[in-house]
């Protein structure tokens, strides 16, 4: 029975309403409780997210150019300068996971109108190589603390999640002069989770389905935890992981939508999501922890 079918079969079934895969509408106000700062969280697709706080914005993975199948493989990454510019205006600071395509390829726009840049030495190199001021960039280490306005952002080494096949194509590092050939080239270099605070809210981003053991292990109970569900198959109890130390109060999944289609349509789902699976961990995180599930909409600005 495909995704389709069984979430159907659900909804067909009285007193059993499984959440959609991708809502077109907010959460209930005051989903993060009442002493939240005053602010919206934006999920922009894939791994990213805008965090507004008091008018000051910082992005995480900026992505939304969604090159499709033919131009992720022939062709250069050529970055959807309008649609960018629409999503992350005005963010003071980009930090980004690591260096694949579908987390850095806009990032070079969001430094054309200024924004500090912080991510691996290979998104940093290829920032460069796009001509990004080197006032800009900045390289982060497991442990890196930032500052930007309101927010605090701390730096946590992890890994990228198993894709079957490509994993074993993957480009690791970046090599030789100028840019890859076409997205898919765009090597992945170090891989990061970040952790936010701002107002006393605290929030983990997961940007890979990967795990580096020690980092996660240091972290202190979370607030939000955005998860991302892509790939997650090949990294074992990845969830239950990322719980035990995390604690979230509330889980929010990200990178569950397929970035090889336009963002001029609906969110699909990327490929082997297992939203059904997915629906059984995070009854299983609210018994142990009572984490709560919350979907953001993507691309709406939904307040905290
Ligand atoms: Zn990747
Ligand atoms: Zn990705």
């Amino acid at each position: 029975m495909c995704l389709t079918c069984l979430g159907s079969a659900m909804m067909a079934t009285p007193g059993i309403a499984a959440p959609e895969i991708f809502p077109d509408h907010a959460p209930a106000p005051r989903w993060l409780g009442d002493n939240a700062p005053t602010g919206s969280i934006t999920w922009t697709g894939c791994a990213g997210l805008v965090f507004d706080v008091d008018g000051q914005r910082i992005c995480f993975d900026p992505f939304v150019s969604n090159p499709g199948v033919v131009d992720t493989f022939a062709r250069p990454a050529r970055s959807d300068e309008r649609r960018v510019r629409a999503a992350f205006g005005d963010v003071a600071a980009a930090f980004v996971g690591h260096t694949h395509w579908d987390h850095a390829m806009d990032v070079a726009t969001v430094a054309a109108d200024g924004a500090d840049i912080y991510g691996s030495a290979t998104t940093v190199e290829v920032c460069r190589r796009q001509g990004v001021a080197e006032s800009q960039l900045h390289t982060v280490r497991d442990g890196s603390r930032v500052t930007v306005g309101p927010f605090t952002v701390d730096a946590i080494a992890s890994r990228h999640g198993l894709v079957p096949i490509a994993n074993k194509i993957d480009v690791i590092e970046l090599r030789g002069k100028g840019l890859p050939r076409s997205p898919f080239r765009w090597p992945r270099g170090d891989v990061f989770a970040y952790r936010l605070e701002v107002g006393g809210t605290s929030v983990h981003i997961q940007t890979s389905a990967g795990i580096e053991d020690a980092p996660l292990q240091r972290q202190q109970p979370v607030d939000i935890l955005f998860a991302c569900l892509a790939a997650r198959q090949g990294t074992p109890d990845y969830f239950d992981r990322l719980a035990a130390t995390l604690q979230p109060r509330v889980l929010i999944p990200c990178h569950h939508d397929n970035f090889l289609v336009s963002q001029d349509k609906p969110p699909r789902p990327v490929a082997r999501l297992d939203w059904p699976a997915f629906l059984d961990v995070a009854a299983r995180l609210q018994r142990r922890y009572g984490t709560r599930l919350v979907q953001l909409p993507r691309g709406v600005a939904v307040a905290f």
